[in-house]
């Protein structure tokens, strides 16, 4: 659907947003149908070199206990997920170097051995990294460009540079992954006008897939006391990039699950078509932690089961690529 950034404002401002929820679920439904995707995601360090002032592994937090799992250990929760029955795993990780490309390629070649879709989330590396996962057997990408006001990522995300943030993710769809991009709703500072511009961004990069989610302000960061996002917020800017993008994977978020007991079925509700269960072991989940509570969010998958049945929607059995695409 073509909507210009003036109407983009009024959605995402309107006060009755209970018309614009409606019409995001019916084009997810003639779009997509009721299936929903299920994408197992795996933490597998929470190590940084980066210093993200939003987020708890950055790498001046102190008070964290770092983890990095070994190259057995990834591919063994990965094997877990696929007999458990998922049919895409995500591997996400702070920027830890340890991971280079030889490492990461084993990983890569050994978790495609299984019949697997595989999305990689971690961070900015060289077109040469890229090029080398992509040959290695990596399916999809996920980074977020977090906001497109330069100036407020330069302040968020101290010695990042946005403008190689971008060009990462051309490269990434250049080569082939499905993209993943999204944004975090409600960071300091930040306008309706900047989320409209961020949505038609992530129009304009054609993304595979948007993840869009409320920034919740960690007590050890130096966000600690900004008020974050809304769930009411995040869950319209969801809405408006479902309209914007028909055919996309759009996740309900962890943190909208961490914000509402029922966040995440909300948001099934208001344009989203994906759910990501986290596989990492509770030991290291609980050390990955990006934002308070983020515990909250994780249900043993017969629950997950349940809640989606009771709003008539089905677990898809395929891999979930984007329709446009096929794997
Ligand atoms: N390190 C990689 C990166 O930054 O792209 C991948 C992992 S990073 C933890 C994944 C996402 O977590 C970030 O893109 C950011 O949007 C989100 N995040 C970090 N801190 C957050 C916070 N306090 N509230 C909500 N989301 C947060
Ligand atoms: Fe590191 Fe990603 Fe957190 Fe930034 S958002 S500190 S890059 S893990």
């Amino acid at each position: 659907m073509n909507l210009t950034k003036a109407e983009i404002i009024d959605l995402l401002s309107n006060k009755e947003p209970h018309k614009l929820y409606l019409k995001a679920d019916e084009v997810r439904k003639q779009n997509l149908g009721d299936e929903v995707h299920l994408r197992a995601l795996v933490e597998f360090s929470n190590i940084c070199r980066n210093n993200c002032m939003y987020c708890g592994l950055r790498k001046d937090n102190k008070h964290i206990t770092r983890y990095r799992l070994t190259k057995e250990e990834i591919i063994e929760t990965a094997k877990n997920a696929v007999d458990l029955g998922f049919k895409t795993i995500v591997l996400q990780s702070g920027e830890d170097m340890y991971f280079d490309e030889k490492v990461m390629c084993e990983i890569i070649s050994a978790i495609k051995k299984y019949d697997v879709a595989l999305t990689l989330s971690i961070g900015e590396r060289t077109y040469k990294e890229y090029k080398a996962f992509k040959d290695a057997g990596a399916d999809r990408y996920l980074m977020r460009i977090e906001t497109t006001n330069k100036d407020l990522y330069h302040k968020l995300d101290p010695n990042m540079s946005w403008d190689n943030r971008h060009k990462c993710l051309l490269q990434i769809k250049e080569l082939g992954y499905e993209l993943g991009s999204g944004i975090m709703v409600g960071l300091p500072n930040q306008t309706i006008e900047s989320i409209a511009d961020d949505l038609l961004y992530l129009r304009d990069i054609e993304v595979d897939m948007a993840g869009i989610g409320p920034f919740i302000p960690h007590p050890q960061t130096p966000l600690s006391n900004q008020s974050g996002g809304t769930l009411d917020l995040s869950l319209r800017t969801m809405a408006v990039m479902r309209l914007l993008l028909e055919d996309i994977n759009i996740p309900a978020t962890t943190a909208m699950e961490v914000l509402h007991p029922n966040g995440q079925i909300l948001a099934l509700q208001s344009g989203a078509n994906v759910i990501m269960p986290n596989l990492t072991s509770a030991t290291c989940r609980r050390l990955y932690e990006l934002y308070p509570n983020k515990e909250k969010s994780v249900q043993p998958l017969e629950v997950v089961a349940q809640k989606l049945h009771s709003i008539n929607r089905t677990i898809s059995k395929g891999y979930g690529s984007h329709k446009k695409n096929k794997l």
